[in-house]
């Protein structure tokens, strides 16, 4: 390790549900083949907010106190000794994991699916509200200068909707819905668009975000609080679900045309209604999503040329001691769409 490197540094801690506190911890050596980063942006994402608001999201359980955080950017300040293609003073994005490399998904190129995989903020892995962390070589990109910190810390909800359109084969003149306008709906809609999606029309309960879909390219919105998808009269080839709300999922694949597709990506409940028969007569393809796979080089292409913009989701930036107003900022401000901790202010 270099030696102007700190032995000690700040985190924020979630300690148990609905408690946040800063902590000093030891900063980390990194092993051979991880370089340590020192973090200059955090996106806030609904997993931390649920984990903050019920200590538990399914079978992963807050026992230990955690640090949260998984939408990261920063600059290399540490290499390990095996390290050949990543160096000091690099700016990088965070693919927040490390797989195991050997499994049958990891074999298959699915490493999304491997059965050990290391996530960033998810029990017992910590994450990265945090002056420094450490990432796998591999899994810290390099980014551009056309890319600010917020932007390259963006990448990571930008490469959840690159997968989805993925999932969805979204490609030239595909007639996408995207149900929810959070920002994984809102960079859905975008990355539909950069891949040449001929219309994406977006909805949502929230006219603030509406607006913001319709600036960042959204060919139509519609406001679900007064219109069901259903009596909208769409028709299109992909649904993008970003609500996880069960009747709106069960709504919006009415609208799909027939061989069309359903990617599940929004998390609601265990267990939703769905129209069986309109699937089974339309032979629409249902699927799920689980984070992403080799969307980073395509995610940092579309974001360094402008064709998707994250900067405009920021709605706000705290320092490592108002990771609570962060965290909590989204239910009385109707406005928030990306709060974003900087652990160096
Ligand atoms: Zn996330
Ligand atoms: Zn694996």
């Amino acid at each position: 390790m270099s030696h102007s490197t700190p032995s000690e540094q700040t985190q924020a801690l979630l300690v148990r549900e609905h408690e946040v506190t800063v902590a000093h911890a030891a900063v980390p050596e990194p092993g051979p083949h991880q370089v340590l980063i020192e973090v200059a942006a955090v996106g806030i994402c609904g997993s931390d907010v649920h984990y903050f608001d019920h200590g538990r999201i399914a079978d992963f359980v807050v026992t230990d106190p955690l640090v949260l955080g998984h939408e990261a950017s920063g600059t290399i300040r540490a290499v390990g000794s095996e390290v050949i293609d990543r160096s000091i003073g690099q700016r990088v994005a965070l693919e927040p994991q490390e797989t195991c490399g050997r499994c049958q998904e990891c074999l298959s190129g699915r490493y999304n699916l491997c059965t050990g995989m290391r996530f960033f903020a998810t029990p017992p892995i910590d994450g990265a509200f945090a002056e420094l962390v450490l990432s796998h070589e591999q899994f810290a990109h390099p980014v551009p200068d056309a890319l600010d910190d917020d932007a390259a810390a963006l990448l990571e909800p930008l490469s959840v909707g690159l997968w989805a359109c993925r999932r969805g084969a979204v490609g030239a003149g595909s007639r996408v819905l995207v149900t929810g306008a959070g920002p994984v709906g809102l960079v859905a809609a975008q990355a539909a668009l950069a891949l040449g999606a001929a219309s994406v029309v977006v909805t949502d309960v929230n006219p603030h975000r509406l607006a913001l879909a319709r600036e960042l390219g959204a060919t139509d919105t519609l406001d679900v609080s007064t219109t069901r998808v259903g009596e909208a009269g769409l028709d299109v080839d992909v649904l993008l679900e970003c609500s996880g709300h069960p009747a709106a999922t069960a709504d919006a694949i009415r609208a799909v045309a027939p061989a069309g597709s359903v990617v599940l990506v929004g998390m609601g409940g265990d267990e939703m209604t769905l129209p069986v028969s309109r699937i089974q007569e339309r032979e629409l393809t249902v699927t799920g999503t689980f984070r992403y796979a080799h969307t980073w080089p395509a995610a940092i292409a579309l974001a360094a040329s402008g064709r998707v913009r994250l900067d405009r989701l920021v709605t706000g930036h705290y320092g490592l001691d108002q990771v609570r107003e962060a965290l909590t900022v989204g239910r009385t401000d109707v406005h928030a769409v990306k709060p974003v901790v900087r652990p160096q202010s």
